[in-house]
Protein backbone atom coordinates (compact mmCIF):
# COMPACT_ATOMS: atom_id res chain seq x y z
CA UNK A 1 0.00 0.00 0.00
CA UNK A 2 1.72 3.31 -0.95
CA UNK A 3 1.56 6.50 0.86
CA UNK A 4 -1.65 7.87 0.09
CA UNK A 5 -3.86 4.55 0.41
CA UNK A 6 -2.14 4.77 3.96
CA UNK A 7 -3.29 8.27 3.96
CA UNK A 8 -6.75 7.70 3.39
CA UNK A 9 -7.23 4.47 6.06
CA UNK A 10 -5.72 7.07 8.39
CA UNK A 11 -8.35 9.78 7.60
CA UNK A 12 -10.98 7.30 7.64
CA UNK A 13 -9.78 6.57 10.73
CA UNK A 14 -9.96 9.67 12.30
CA UNK A 15 -13.23 10.01 11.03
CA UNK A 16 -14.70 7.11 12.64
CA UNK A 17 -12.88 8.40 15.56
CA UNK A 18 -14.49 11.81 15.49
CA UNK A 19 -18.31 10.82 14.84
CA UNK A 20 -17.80 7.78 18.08
CA UNK A 21 -16.87 10.84 20.44
CA UNK A 22 -19.38 12.89 19.01
CA UNK A 23 -22.17 10.86 19.30
CA UNK A 24 -21.15 9.08 22.70
CA UNK A 25 -21.13 5.69 20.91
CA UNK A 26 -18.50 3.49 22.32
CA UNK A 27 -18.49 0.46 19.11
CA UNK A 28 -18.75 1.09 15.93
CA UNK A 29 -21.39 -1.47 15.61
CA UNK A 30 -23.71 0.78 17.18
CA UNK A 31 -23.08 4.05 14.61
CA UNK A 32 -26.38 4.22 12.97
CA UNK A 33 -26.62 3.71 9.31
CA UNK A 34 -26.82 6.59 6.65
CA UNK A 35 -30.56 5.84 6.49
CA UNK A 36 -31.26 6.11 10.06
CA UNK A 37 -29.31 9.05 10.51
CA UNK A 38 -31.28 10.41 7.77
CA UNK A 39 -34.74 9.20 9.47
CA UNK A 40 -33.51 11.04 12.66
CA UNK A 41 -32.96 14.25 10.59
CA UNK A 42 -36.26 14.38 8.86
CA UNK A 43 -38.16 13.29 12.47
CA UNK A 44 -35.93 16.36 13.90
CA UNK A 45 -37.19 19.21 11.08
CA UNK A 46 -40.78 17.87 12.37
CA UNK A 47 -39.90 18.94 15.87
CA UNK A 48 -38.61 22.37 14.61
CA UNK A 49 -41.10 23.86 13.20
CA UNK A 50 -40.96 27.17 11.58
CA UNK A 51 -42.61 29.90 13.76
CA UNK A 52 -45.74 31.98 11.89
CA UNK A 53 -44.24 35.57 12.35
CA UNK A 54 -46.79 38.75 11.34
CA UNK A 55 -46.59 42.26 10.95
CA UNK A 56 -49.45 43.81 11.84
CA UNK A 57 -50.52 46.75 9.71
CA UNK A 58 -52.00 49.39 11.69
CA UNK A 59 -53.85 51.05 8.67
CA UNK A 60 -55.48 48.13 7.32
CA UNK A 61 -55.32 45.93 9.84
CA UNK A 62 -54.00 43.49 8.03
CA UNK A 63 -52.15 40.18 9.62
CA UNK A 64 -48.71 40.57 6.99
CA UNK A 65 -47.08 37.14 7.23
CA UNK A 66 -42.97 37.87 6.71
CA UNK A 67 -41.51 34.69 8.20
CA UNK A 68 -42.41 32.56 4.70
CA UNK A 69 -41.84 32.72 1.65
CA UNK A 70 -44.01 33.53 -1.01
CA UNK A 71 -45.46 31.01 -3.62
CA UNK A 72 -45.83 31.26 -7.30
CA UNK A 73 -49.68 32.23 -6.66
CA UNK A 74 -48.32 34.82 -4.23
CA UNK A 75 -49.99 33.04 -1.24
CA UNK A 76 -47.20 32.73 2.01
CA UNK A 77 -46.75 28.78 2.07
CA UNK A 78 -45.83 26.46 5.08
CA UNK A 79 -44.53 23.29 5.33
CA UNK A 80 -46.80 20.56 7.60
CA UNK A 81 -45.76 16.94 7.44
CA UNK A 82 -44.03 17.43 4.62
CA UNK A 83 -46.97 18.58 2.94
CA UNK A 84 -46.75 22.43 1.47
CA UNK A 85 -50.20 24.44 2.59
CA UNK A 86 -51.09 28.16 2.43
CA UNK A 87 -50.30 29.63 5.45
CA UNK A 88 -53.76 31.83 5.11
CA UNK A 89 -56.01 28.49 4.62
CA UNK A 90 -53.85 26.48 7.76
CA UNK A 91 -54.65 29.77 9.79
CA UNK A 92 -58.22 29.41 8.91
CA UNK A 93 -58.62 25.98 9.81
CA UNK A 94 -57.13 26.53 13.47
CA UNK A 95 -59.61 29.58 13.66
CA UNK A 96 -62.57 28.05 12.53
CA UNK A 97 -62.58 23.99 12.03
CA UNK A 98 -61.46 22.05 9.07
CA UNK A 99 -62.95 22.33 6.24
CA UNK A 100 -63.71 20.36 2.87
CA UNK A 101 -60.80 19.96 0.21
CA UNK A 102 -62.62 21.81 -2.85
CA UNK A 103 -63.26 24.98 -0.64
CA UNK A 104 -61.21 28.00 -0.49
CA UNK A 105 -60.14 30.65 2.03
CA UNK A 106 -60.55 33.65 0.90
CA UNK A 107 -59.40 37.38 1.58
CA UNK A 108 -61.36 40.49 2.22
CA UNK A 109 -58.76 42.76 2.12
CA UNK A 110 -56.99 40.95 -1.39
CA UNK A 111 -54.05 41.03 0.34
CA UNK A 112 -52.45 37.99 -0.22
CA UNK A 113 -49.97 38.14 2.35
CA UNK A 114 -52.69 38.49 5.03
CA UNK A 115 -53.73 36.28 7.82
CA UNK A 116 -56.31 38.03 9.72
CA UNK A 117 -58.76 35.69 10.73
CA UNK A 118 -61.55 38.30 10.37
CA UNK A 119 -60.07 39.06 6.77
CA UNK A 120 -60.85 35.84 5.67
CA UNK A 121 -64.02 34.08 4.49
CA UNK A 122 -64.60 30.76 2.89
CA UNK A 123 -65.74 30.43 -0.85
CA UNK A 124 -65.71 27.90 -3.65
CA UNK A 125 -63.36 28.06 -6.44
CA UNK A 126 -65.73 29.76 -8.46
CA UNK A 127 -66.27 32.42 -6.25
CA UNK A 128 -62.51 32.58 -6.16
CA UNK A 129 -62.28 32.92 -9.55
CA UNK A 130 -65.46 35.60 -9.53
CA UNK A 131 -63.56 37.83 -7.03
CA UNK A 132 -59.58 37.53 -9.07
CA UNK A 133 -61.83 39.07 -12.00
CA UNK A 134 -63.46 41.50 -10.08
CA UNK A 135 -59.82 42.76 -8.26
CA UNK A 136 -58.47 42.51 -11.77
CA UNK A 137 -56.26 39.54 -11.29
CA UNK A 138 -55.43 36.68 -13.08
CA UNK A 139 -54.73 33.48 -11.94
CA UNK A 140 -51.15 34.03 -12.65
CA UNK A 141 -51.10 37.38 -11.35
CA UNK A 142 -49.45 39.54 -13.49
CA UNK A 143 -51.38 42.67 -13.92
CA UNK A 144 -50.37 44.34 -16.56
CA UNK A 145 -50.07 41.93 -19.15
CA UNK A 146 -50.99 42.65 -22.48
CA UNK A 147 -53.44 40.35 -24.52
CA UNK A 148 -51.65 40.53 -27.82
CA UNK A 149 -48.75 40.28 -29.27
CA UNK A 150 -48.03 41.91 -32.86
CA UNK A 151 -46.47 39.42 -35.59
CA UNK A 152 -43.35 41.58 -35.37
CA UNK A 153 -42.83 40.60 -31.89
CA UNK A 154 -43.27 36.86 -32.70
CA UNK A 155 -40.81 36.72 -35.22
CA UNK A 156 -38.32 38.70 -32.71
CA UNK A 157 -39.32 36.28 -30.61
CA UNK A 158 -38.47 32.94 -32.41
CA UNK A 159 -35.02 34.62 -33.44
CA UNK A 160 -34.51 35.23 -29.95
CA UNK A 161 -34.77 32.48 -27.69
CA UNK A 162 -31.93 30.71 -26.53
CA UNK A 163 -32.35 27.38 -24.32
CA UNK A 164 -31.70 28.04 -20.56
CA UNK A 165 -30.11 31.78 -21.33
CA UNK A 166 -30.53 34.01 -18.46
CA UNK A 167 -31.81 36.53 -20.89
CA UNK A 168 -33.89 35.25 -23.94
CA UNK A 169 -34.91 31.44 -22.15
CA UNK A 170 -38.13 31.15 -22.92
CA UNK A 171 -39.20 32.10 -19.25
CA UNK A 172 -36.97 35.23 -19.49
CA UNK A 173 -38.71 36.60 -23.08
CA UNK A 174 -41.87 36.18 -21.23
CA UNK A 175 -41.17 38.30 -18.88
CA UNK A 176 -39.58 40.51 -21.25
CA UNK A 177 -43.13 40.71 -23.37
CA UNK A 178 -45.34 40.40 -20.16
CA UNK A 179 -47.02 37.20 -21.45
CA UNK A 180 -47.77 33.79 -19.96
CA UNK A 181 -44.64 31.14 -20.58
CA UNK A 182 -47.00 28.75 -22.34
CA UNK A 183 -48.01 31.83 -24.65
CA UNK A 184 -43.74 31.63 -25.82
CA UNK A 185 -44.01 28.25 -25.41
CA UNK A 186 -46.69 28.08 -28.33
CA UNK A 187 -45.07 30.42 -30.19
CA UNK A 188 -41.84 28.70 -30.47
CA UNK A 189 -43.55 25.14 -30.97
CA UNK A 190 -45.50 26.63 -33.38
CA UNK A 191 -48.71 25.69 -32.03
CA UNK A 192 -49.60 29.60 -32.18
CA UNK A 193 -48.75 32.19 -34.83
CA UNK A 194 -48.00 29.12 -37.24
CA UNK A 195 -48.63 31.30 -40.32
CA UNK A 196 -46.00 33.90 -38.78
ZN1 LIG B 1 -56.01 41.67 5.61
Amino acid sequence: MGVYGKLRLWREEQEVQFLLTSTNISTTAEIPRISEIQHMRRSDDMRRRKKIIYEIDETTGCFNIVSHCISNTGYPQMRRNGKALYIHRYIYEQCFGEMPEEMCVLHRCDNRKCINPEHLFLGTRADNSRDMKVKGRSTWGEKNRRAKLTSEEVEVIRTEYIPWDRKYSYRALAKKYKVHRNTILNILTRKSWAHV
